[in-house]
């Protein structure tokens, strides 16, 4: 019997393409498609052409669909849409980008945030690219902070409008996909104010282009200009002078303004309110994390293919040595392999834990809570993975990983903001911090002293007392050799239980 290990390539490949194997698959043949690929070195203007005709070539694939209504030509398809989208990455990310900001962004704001009016409306126009928009959110002086954004929306019960201005530069909105150029609407987050009270940050449909180009009254624009990566897309600032909106432009689905300018809303608390509208555009973040973990396999089969290849110096027996033979060159790219897998079945969960809130399969505060405590955790890791990958997979391919057609520098470019927007990744592991401290906190808020008690006995004894280590005490003790029991390391259930525990340890560290 042979005793080489063998791998079911065929079996771990679909175990890495996950549920939506399909659309994956659409998409990395979209991705091969040369007219879709980068060309290193082209101008910032012949980018940003080549990446707008790059969309109206996804519309025609059917490739950006999916997630939108059924009646509107889509196929309510959430976890499959982010999938196929996930796999752009390996063609342009600017292409990737622009069209997250086209269909993820504005187009997704429309759909959660509007309802049925603004769905029949504008989402035929958005999804075909005959109405190109803007998601704008950030302003000069407020980034992280969104529900501190400066601008205003108004609403004047005289003619039934809302008028949106921009009261200080600093309120100015900053970095927007589409806004420099391609963009004819805007879904423009701003705090609503009726009858003399602010409710809060709500999300506007305004126009700001004709189809040929010319701003609308009251609306300026500047060009962002020369980006460190991301080059195709024409990001820029927008600013309002007393624009003024009919009343149904408020996309009110979570808060709405009568035709008298009673405000009204089905979730009392304003803050909450505020977090529940942000949640509903989660799959900014769900989309970067598989993007990123899709760079990290690009990076490392380039680099695992050249280890393999390439041969430098001469070992004992005289002939030249492949790379990927010395422990020095495994031990800088295993391990990223490994972490690579990892990430990419972490992907998986968020991935299908987004489609069953989404798609309403398993849509209850709890899961929705998950999702987005997920999200915040996993995108930072990945994205920052992503780049350290990279600058690994550059170095261990010499100087031809230098070369732009290699791919490896641009990636490295481009990814480096995917640690910045869509949530930046310092700011959201505090998020989750948060969480994880609050839910801490829930044990004891009773203030019962038998649940006190219950759970400070489960932290006595530091390291031994612990479930994970207890069971591979236990296991040593039960089969009396810790060659054996080693064994038992390798139990996915006892590993499991391992990780489980030291986060529960390092979480009641920092709350004591
Ligand atoms: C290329 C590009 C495209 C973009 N596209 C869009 C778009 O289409 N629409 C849109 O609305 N926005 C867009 N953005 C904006 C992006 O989402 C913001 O840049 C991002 O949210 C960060 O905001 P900021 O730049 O103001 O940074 P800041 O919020 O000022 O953060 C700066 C630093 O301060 C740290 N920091 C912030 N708060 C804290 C805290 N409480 N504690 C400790 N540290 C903190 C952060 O970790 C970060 O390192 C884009 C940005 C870029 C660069």
């Amino acid at each position: 019997m042979s005793t080489t290990p063998r791998i079911e390539v065929a079996a771990v490949a679909d175990a890495l393409y996950g549920k939506w194997k399909e659309e994956r698959l659409a998409g990395r043949a979209l991705a091969s498609d040369p007219r879709l690929q980068t060309i290193p070195g082209q101008s910032m203007d012949e980018h940003r052409e080549r990446v707008l005709e790059q969309l109206g070539l996804l519309v025609e694939a059917g490739a950006i669909q999916r997630a939108f209504p059924k009646h509107l030509g889509g196929s309510d398809n959430h976890g499959g849409n982010i999938a196929g989208f996930q796999e752009l990455v390996f063609a342009d990310p600017s292409m990737q980008i622009k069209s997250g900001v086209q269909w993820g962004l504005f187009g997704a704001a429309i759909l959660h945030l509007g309802t049925e009016h603004h769905h029949n409306t504008w989402l035929p126009d958005v999804m075909s690219l005959k109405l190109p928009g803007a998601f704008a959110m950030t302003e000069i002086g407020h980034g992280s902070d969104v529900a501190s954004v400066g601008t205003t929306a108004t609403y004047d019960p005289e003619t039934e409008e809302f008028v949106i201005h921009t009261p200080f530069k600093g309120a100015w909105k900053e970095f927007l996909g589409n806004a420099a150029l391609h963009g004819q609407a805007a879904v423009v987050f701003a705090q609503l104010i009726t009858n003399g009270v602010n409710h809060g940050v709500h999300a506007f449909m305004v126009p700001i282009r004709t189809p040929d180009g010319q701003m609308m009254p009251g609306i300026g624009s500047e060009d962002d200009g020369v980006k460190g990566g991301l080059n195709g897309i024409d990001n820029g600032r927008l600013h309002f002078t007393n624009v003024r909106i009919p009343r149904t432009n408020l996309l009110n689905r979570y808060g709405d303004v009568a035709a008298d300018g009673t405000y009204s809303s089905h979730i009392e608390s304003p803050g909450r309110r505020f977090f529940t509208m942000i949640g509903t555009l989660v799959q900014g973040r769900v989309s970067l994390d598989g993007a990123a973990v899709n760079a990290m396999k690009g990076a490392l089969a380039i680099a695992l293919r050249y280890g393999s290849e390439r041969r430098q110096f001469s070992g004992a027996d005289g002939k030249e040595v492949v790379l990927l033979d010395y422990g020095h060159y495994q031990r800088r790219l295993l391990p990223r392999l490994a972490e690579t897998y990892a990430m990419q079945f972490a992907d998986h969960k968020l991935l299908e834990t987004f489609d069953e809130v989404f798609s309403g399969a398993n849509d209850t505060d709890e899961n929705r809570e998950d999702l987005e405590t997920l999200a915040a955790a996993l995108k930072p890791l990945s994205t920052w993975a992503a780049l350290d990958t990279l600058q690994e997979a550059r170095e261990a391919t010499g100087g031809a990983g230098f070369i732009a057609k290699n791919r490896l520098t641009g990636w490295r470019a481009d990814l480096d903001i995917y640690v910045t927007f869509e949530g930046d990744n310092n700011v959201l592991l505090q998020l989750v911090g948060k969480r994880l401290l609050t839910e801490y906190a829930e044990q004891f808020k009773d203030g019962d002293v038998a649940a006190i008690a219950k759970v400070v006995a489960g932290q006595i004894g530091e390291g031994a007392a612990r479930f994970g280590l207890r069971q591979m005490g236990q296991s040593i003790a039960d089969l009396g050799k810790v060659a054996r029991s080693v064994e038992g390391v390798r139990d996915p259930e006892t590993q499991q239980a391992l990780l489980a525990d030291r986060v529960q340890t390092m979480v009641a560290q920092i709350a004591m």
